[in-house]
């Protein structure tokens, strides 16, 4: 039994709560268990209302199992969905008011049968969050959700939320017609019942858009922003605003059909299943942990070092998790890193992702100091000083003194060796890398590098930190480059030499954009600096001398002092406003590959060093090491990632 209904003789109220899990998800055997109560309330004359609400703390319902559409044949598929699509059909056209009463997350198929009831309120609670992610997963909302919010809110409103997967929080979703009205989670019931006194709902017409003409013209400029956007990657995004587009102009079952058969579609391509792998991959990082140990709490951490990637990491503490100690031996350098900090939050504000006290929150959870104070009440210490062996064995030997016994210690280095800084301390178990990625605010992925030494203890106390600052951790033996760095250099590399070979930044940069990736290879190297890429170069390139190389080009752009965007210019010229070619370092020139035999050769070399950390054993699996690229550099999530792509190319 997975629903409870009880009743007065004019409401009923409808429990979801999925047995055995703890998220309401719908398969068919809750489908068909919801139909039949359904059904049974077309028998009782004297009911006016019927409210859904959830059993679960903090999930109204989290949509569709997706297990079972992962799995599912094209026969299958077409059963569940039109099961779904059956069930919602019946609730809608009950005889009585019905009402969504929300709590928690309300998506995917939630929403749909949310969007089937007459009215929707929800609570201001952060958990609650509305809204069609389907897109996201390459396949489209099918339980009459792409047919149904057009006729809720009109079709201009809904593309946008429908092609972009947003959640929204009830806040907005009210502010944008999702929902009928917002309350404190006490009032739910109440406000519910306010609600069954209300007659069936009637739509709005939306006359002006649901049009031959406005439709077209709504269609193809959606179109071309949507190919603009993802170079035409994403077919659920252009299939999903066929299906709503035509919708508002069919009956509703020659809409539900259309739905259908989209999804039957979409979900057998390579590209949904790829989409929907990695959201599982999320899914077992956001809660991964090893072994039984449970994790240490930690109330109290410092970061040692407040450049870029200390101060980066201090913020995010501070916002996410805590108080937290920022130490520098330099004044000057901790001025700028509190500097630093300032300009984030600033930004924040601006851009309303933060107000102005949790800014200032935020802001007063950072002690920055030079001076040496007592480490023994911290649990945790990440050291983000200078890349350097001795100085960060240096402050490690001392730290160790420092420090209480338990004290977890870790290093954010992007290509020193962690076990041997570990060899050099006393308690080698507690050491373990936590490498996070520039920007630290906007990459999602950390690195927890484990040595040989590292205990399932400190293992898990980093996995559940990091998870608490909502990263995506991913577990990788102590190796150079650890896993996201070590396949990207060979790319990087070789992108270098194309360049030196003569050919057009833009040419090789477009090549690798239409592949999918965020940023073309050499405006990466100028984002993270030619410095930085000149030292991980020759890090890696003493490990690995057989395939790794420094490429002459960046060492003389290194001596020129075109360290790329910081200096104004690299592969590119960032003073002006446009960003340009910088034509004056370009070596020599050659015949020209074409754009794809240029993008075969870069994404061969990534799916090739990615092969070799598999068989090297750096990650636990090949999955691990498809999250890393697609959470650490963007690599095109519909490809899976480069271990996918090199078996299945998309
Ligand atoms: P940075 O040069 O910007 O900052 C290093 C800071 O460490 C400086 O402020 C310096 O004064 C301070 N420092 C030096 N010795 C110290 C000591 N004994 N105690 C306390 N502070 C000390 O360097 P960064 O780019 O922030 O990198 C820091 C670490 O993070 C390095 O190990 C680097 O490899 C790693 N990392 C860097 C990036 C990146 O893109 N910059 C990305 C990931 C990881």
């Amino acid at each position: 039994m997975h629903f409870k209904l009880t009743s007065d003789q004019y409401i009923a109220t409808l429990t979801f709560d999925r047995a055995h899990t703890s998220a309401n998800t719908f398969n068919e055997e809750v489908l068909l268990e919801l139909e039949s109560i359904i059904d049974g309330l077309k028998k009782s004359p004297m009911l006016n209302a019927l409210i859904i609400v959830s059993a679960k703390p903090n999930i109204f319902i989290a949509g569709a199992d997706l297990n079972v559409l992962a799995d599912a044949s094209e026969k299958e598929l077409d059963h569940i969905i039109r099961l779904g699509q059956r069930v919602f059909r019946k609730i809608e056209q009950l005889h009585i008011t019905t009402i969504a009463a929300i709590h928690g997350a309300c998506v995917g198929g939630g929403y749909e049968l949310a969007l089937a009831c007459d009215y929707r309120i929800a609570t201001n609670a952060p958990s609650t969050k509305l809204g069609l992610p389907e897109t996201k997963l390459g396949i489209l909302p099918a339980w009459g959700g792409t047919t149904r919010l057009p006729e809720l809110i009109g079709l201009s409103a809904a593309l946008p939320l429908i092609l972009g997967g947003t959640l929204l929080p009830s806040k907005v979703a009210k502010k944008r017609g999702l929902i009928d009205s917002v309350c404190f989670p006490e009032q739910l019931n109440q406000q519910a019942h306010r609600f069954t006194k209300k007659p069936k709902r009637r739509h709005r017409i939306f006359a002006a858009q649901h049009n031959i003409l406005s439709l077209h013209f709504i269609k193809s400029q959606a179109s071309k922003s949507l190919y603009q956007k993802t170079r035409g990657h994403y077919p659920a995004l252009l299939r999903a605003l066929d299906v709503a587009c035509k919708g508002v102009l069919s009956t509703k079952q020659e809409s539900f059909d259309q739905e259908r058969r989209a999804i039957i579609d979409l979900a057998q391509g390579i590209k949904a299943k790829n989409l929907i792998q990695l959201y599982f991959a999320t899914e077992r990082h956001r809660k991964l942990r090893i072994g039984n140990a449970a994790p240490l709490k930690i109330e109290r951490s410092s970061v040692i070092g407040a450049g870029i990637m200390g101060s980066g990491i201090a913020h995010w503490i501070a916002k996410k998790h805590g108080p937290t100690l920022l130490k520098d031996v330099s004044e000057e350098a901790l001025a700028k890193g509190m500097a630093n900090i300032e300009k984030l939050i600033t930004s924040e504000v601006k851009s309303r992702r933060t107000s102005q006290v949790d800014a200032a929150h935020c802001f007063d959870r950072i002690t920055a100091t030079t001076e040496q104070v007592s480490l023994r009440r911290y649990q945790l210490i990440i050291e983000a000083a200078t890349e350097n062996f001795e100085l960060k064995q240096k402050i490690f030997t001392k730290l160790e003194t420092q420090a209480g016994d338990d004290t977890i210690l870790a290093t954010n280095t992007s290509a020193l060796p962690v076990t041997q800084l570990a060899d050099s301390i006393k308690n080698p178990k507690r050491l373990i890398g936590i490498h996070f990625f520039n920007p630290v605010s906007r990459m999602p992925l950390v690195e927890i590098v484990k040595t040989k030494h590292t205990d399932d203890a400190t293992l898990n106390t980093a996995l559940c930190f990091v998870q608490k600052l909502g990263k995506f951790p991913v577990v990788v033996n102590d190796s150079p480059g650890f896993v996201v760095n070590r396949i990207l250099l060979p790319y990087l590399v070789r992108a270098g030499e194309l360049f030196e070979e003569g050919h057009a930044p833009e040419l090789i940069d477009e090549a690798m954009l239409d592949f999918g990736m965020p940023m073309g290879p050499l405006r990466l190297i100028d984002t993270v600096g030619i410095d930085v890429a000149v030292h991980v170069a020759t890090t890696l390139a003493t490990a690995y001398p057989d395939r790794m190389r420094v490429p002459k080009i960046l060492t003389t752009m290194h001596d020129k002092g075109l360290l790329g965007k910081k200096s104004g210019s690299g592969f590119y010229h960032y003073r002006t406003g446009k960003i340009q070619a910088n034509t004056e370092i370009q070596p020599g020139t050659s015949p020209l590959s074409s754009k794809q035999k240029i993008q075969d050769e870069l994404a061969a070399l990534m799916s090739n060093e990615a092969q070799r950390c598999l068989n090297e054993g750096i990650a636990e699996s090949a999955a691990d090491i498809d999250f890393a690229m697609v959470m650490g550099t963007g690599y095109p999530p519909f490809r899976g990632g480069p271990l996918t792509h090199a078996t299945t190319p998309s």
